[in-house]
C-alpha cells in the first residue's frame, strides 16, 4: 500500500511518499515560497539524482498539481497512475478537546479543524487547504489528518487547566494543548522497543528539541504533562520564541515602551529563544560556533537553553515518580551533543550518566551506563503519519 504524507505550510508544502508493505521511503521532496514567481520545487527519488526547480508557483492548488507532476513524471515518477496512491495522510495541527487519534477525514472533521484555527492561525487553515485541495485533484482517495495535540489528549486534568478564572477555560478552550504529539509519540514507542518492555510498563521523558522545542512526560505510554501549552510558546527556551516567562513582563513592557499585544507576540515567538539572547541567530550550530569563539553572549544562550530542559526533566521525573529513559530527538536533540552532555551533567542522582563516547558517536542509541537510560533516537513523524493513515485506510478496504 502506497501512502502520500503532506504537511502543508502557510508558503509551503512537504510531502513524502512511502510504501507501506516494508515501510519504505520511495520519493520525498517539497514546495517552497508558495505565491511567488520564484517558488523552490524540491524533489528526490530512488535511483534518480536530486532536483531542484525554481519556477511560478501561485497558491496550494499549483503546488500540489506539481508534486502529483513529478509523482507521475515520466523521467523519474514513481506512480504511473493517481490511483496507486492509496490514502493521504495530513499533518494537522491542532485537533483542540476533539481528536485523542488520528482520523478519517469527512465533512465533520473539515468543520473542526476550520474552529480549531482560531487556536492555530497560522497552520490549521494551510492545513485544510491542502486538505481541500486533495479532494479536487486526487478525489475518491481517503484522507486522514494526524494531530500534533492527539497524542496529548488524555493528560489529566491538573495538567491541562491553567490556574486562572475557569471560565476560560469551559467558555472559551484555554488550556494546555501540547504539540509534537507525532515525534513524541513515535521515539518513546522506539524507546520502549529498545529497552524491550512494553511502552505501558514504563516512565519516559522525550525531549524534542529542534527550532520549536517540547518535552513530555510518557507514564505508561500516556502523555502525562508536556511544555507547550494554548499555543507552541510556551515551556523551553527555543529558536526564536521564549518559553515560560513571567506574565507580567508582557504587561511591563506594553506600558513602558508602549509596544501593542502584536508587538508582543512577535517579540516572543520571532525575536525571542537562542535569536533573543544571542542577538545573532536562531540556529544552535551557529549560536555554538559563536560561543566556541569566545562569545559570551552566545555561551549565555545555550545555557539557558540547557537550563530548562534540565529543569523540566526533573520537574517530569517528580512529575512521574521516576524515569526509565530519557530521550532526545529533533535537530538540536539528534545533532547536539554538547547540548545532551551540558543537560545530563550531575544528574547521577537520577540514574542519570551519560559515557561521553557513546555521545560523540554517530547512530547510537543509548548513550548512558546509568540505570536511567539516555538515548538518541531520529524522530520520524512522516512515518508515523503513513502508519496511522495506512491503519484507518486498511480498515475501509
Ligand atoms: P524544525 O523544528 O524546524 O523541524 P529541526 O528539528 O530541523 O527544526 O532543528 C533545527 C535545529 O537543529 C537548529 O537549531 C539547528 O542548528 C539544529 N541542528 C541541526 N544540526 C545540528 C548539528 N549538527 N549540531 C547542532 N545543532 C544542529
Amino acid at each position: 500500500m502506497k501512502i502520500l504524507v503532506l504537511n502543508c505550510g502557510s508558503s509551503s508544502i512537504k510531502f513524502q511518499f512511502l510504501s507501506m508493505t516494508n515501510e519504505r521511503l520511495i520519493c520525498k521532496g517539497g514546495v517552497e515560497r508558495i505565491g511567488t514567481n520564484d517558488a523552490i520545487l524540491a524533489y528526490e527519488a530512488e535511483g534518480c539524482s536530486k532536483r531542484r526547480e525554481v519556477k511560478p508557483v501561485a497558491d496550494h492548488t499549483q503546488a500540489i498539481e506539481n508534486i502529483i507532476s513529478l509523482l507521475l513524471s515520466s523521467e523519474c515518477g514513481v506512480i504511473k497512475e493517481k490511483s496507486e496512491i492509496k490514502g493521504i495522510g495530513h499533518r494537522v495541527v491542532h485537533g483542540g478537546e476533539e481528536f485523542s487519534d488520528s482520523v478519517l477525514i469527512d465533512s465533520k472533521v473539515i468543520d473542526c479543524i476550520r474552529k480549531f484555527s482560531t487556536f492555530a492561525p497560522l497552520h490549521n487553515p494551510a492545513n485544510l487547504r491542502g486538505i481541500e485541495v486533495c479532494s479536487e485533484l486526487l478525489p475518491g482517495i481517503p484522507q486522514v489528518a494526524v494531530f500534533d495535540t492527539a497524542f496529548h489528549h488524555n493528560m489529566p486534568e491538573k495538567s491541562f487547566v491553567y490556574p486562572i478564572p475557569y471560565e476560560y477555560y469551559v467558555e472559551n478552550g484555554v488550556r494546555r494543548y501540547g504539540f509534537h504529539g507525532t515525534s513524541h509519540k513515535f521515539v518513546s514507542n522506539r524507546a520502549a522497543e529498545i529497552i524491550g518492555k512494553p511502552v505501558t510498563e514504563l516512565k519516559i521523558i522525550t525531549c524534542h528539541l529542534g527550532n520549536g522545542c517540547s518535552i513530555a512526560a510518557i507514564d505508561k505510554g500516556v502523555s502525562v504533562d508536556t511544555t507547550m501549552g494554548f499555543t507552541p510558546l510556551e515551556g523551553l527556551a527555543m529558536g526564536t520564541r521564549s518559553g515560560d516567562i513571567d506574565p507580567a513582563i508582557i504587561f511591563f513592557l506594553m506600558e513602558k515602551l508602549s509596544l501593542s499585544s502584536k508587538d508582543m507576540d512577535n517579540m516572543l515567538n520571532k525575536k525571542s529563544g537562542l535569536l533573543g539572547v544571542s542577538g545573532t541567530s536562531n540556529d544552535m550550530r551557529e549560536v555554538t560556533a559563536e560561543a566556541d569563539k569566545g562569545s559570551k553572549r552566545h555561551q549565555l544562550a545555550i545555557d539557558i537553553f540547557c537550563h530548562r530542559v534540565r529543569k523540566y526533566i526533573g520537574a517530569y521525573a517528580a512529575v512521574m515518580g521516576g524515569v526509565d529513559a530519557v530521550v532526545f530527538t529533533g535537530g538540536i536533540g539528534e545533532n547536539g551533543p554538547h547540548v545532551r552532555r551540558k543537560v545530563c551533567s550531575d544528574m547521577e542522582f537520577f540514574g542519570i550518566k551519560i559515557d561521553e563516547a557513546l555521545n560523540v558517536a554517530k547512530g547510537t542509541e543509548v548513550i548512558s551506563t546509568g540505570k536511567t537510560k539516555v538515548m538518541v533516537i531520529s524522530t520520524n513523524e512522516e512515518l508515523t503519519i503513513a502508519r496511522d493513515t495506512r491503519a484507518i485506510v486498511e480498515k475501509l478496504i
